[in-house]
């Protein structure tokens, strides 16, 4: 065992409070491409951000949910060896999951306490009567999927120009508060509000495991650059 990964053992044996934040790199490690990295425009005139904005949903719900389809939901993604190790973890510590991530993969393996920052693609309201639909309901049409009282159906995701959800963010702080120890998974941390959160970090160890270098390594106890699958198979 590499002595890295040898160090996040010892930490996680010895933690009795983790939490766990996760990011981009946690989804493609089951398959799932970052929308961030598709490159070029869309209709020839916008980017993947503008797509997924509010004010374009407004706009252009239905070229909304083409670009959301294709590019935000992947039905058949399986949770990877890290949510899979992360939910069993549950049985003996005490495991938070703050994630940036919309695909629902912590709570498929099975993990209880999930922070989803961004929403999910899984909870689906209507605007008009606020009646709650499955993702398959957003599946299952190629056009605006609407509600039964004729109301436009809209993803609980967190569209740019969105805010926040403050009850998410006070729960997700106060698990990363009082943590002893904080594993950072697949993200950079360069996309909002990510670093923010890891300032309330008190405990003993941080952690972060990510395919390429980060602005954060210097303030990581245990470093590891590599690929997540790979990471938690050892594990
Ligand atoms: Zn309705």
């Amino acid at each position: 065992m590499e002595e890295n990964i040898r160090k996040l053992k010892d930490a996680i044996d010895k933690a009795e409070h983790i939490v766990f934040f996760s990011g981009a790199g946690m989804s493609t490690a089951s398959g799932i491409p970052d929308f961030r990295s598709s490159t070029g425009l869309y209709k020839n005139v916008y980017r993947a951000e503008e797509m997924i904005s509010h004010s374009f949903f407004m706009a252009y719900p239905k070229d909304f949910y083409i670009f959301y389809r294709d590019k935000l939901v992947y039905e058949n993604a399986k949770p990877n060896a890290g949510h899979l190790f992360i939910a069993g973890l549950e049985e003996t510590k005490d495991v938070s999951v703050v994630t940036q991530n919309i695909d629902g993969l912590h709570q498929a393996a099975g993990s209880k306490k999930v922070y989803e920052l961004h929403g999910s693609i899984h909870r689906n309201y209507c605007m008009k009567c606020h009646k709650f639909y499955p993702l398959g309901k957003i599946m299952e049409t190629d056009d605006v999927p609407r509600c039964s009282c004729g109301g436009i159906i809209k993803p609980d995701v967190v569209l740019y120009e969105e805010g926040l959800d403050e009850d998410v963010i006070y729960k997700a702080v106060n698990a990363i508060a009082k943590a002893d120890l904080l594993i950072v998974l697949g993200t950079s941390l360069n996309v909002y509000p990510a670093a923010g959160f890891l300032r309330y970090f008190r405990g003993n160890t941080l952690a972060i495991i990510n395919r390429d270098a980060t602005s954060y390594d210097s303030h990581c106890d245990i470093v590891i650059h590599d690929d997540i699958n790979r990471v938690f198979s050892q594990l």
